[in-house]
């Protein structure tokens, strides 16, 4: 690097500035659950008015599929972690 394209501190930090990580913006949902905002709800599946997500078959499925994740690890020897499971 040249020293002509050198940035000094205060250039380096002016950059910086910006990279703060802001908190997620929260919405109430009509739920009562908090959501992000200008995201389906988690408990509920709606968006703006409309079921977008089958809550309940997702909930099926997550319970399938964490059941063959732990039937896996079980079979080749490994203890099925439970920490990692989603409820
Ligand atoms: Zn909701």
């Amino acid at each position: 690097m040249v020293v002509r394209m050198r940035r000094n501190r205060s250039q380096t930090a002016k950059r910086r500035s910006h990279h703060a990580i802001v908190p997620a913006r929260l919405a109430k949902c009509g739920c009562g659950a908090s959501r992000v905002s200008h995201r389906a709800c988690r408990q509920c599946g709606t968006y703006n008015g409309r079921v977008v997500v089958d809550v309940v078959a997702r909930a099926t499925r997550d319970a399938r599929r964490a059941k063959r994740r732990s039937a896996g690890l079980r079979e080749s020897g490994q203890t099925p972690d439970k920490s990692t499971a989603k409820t």
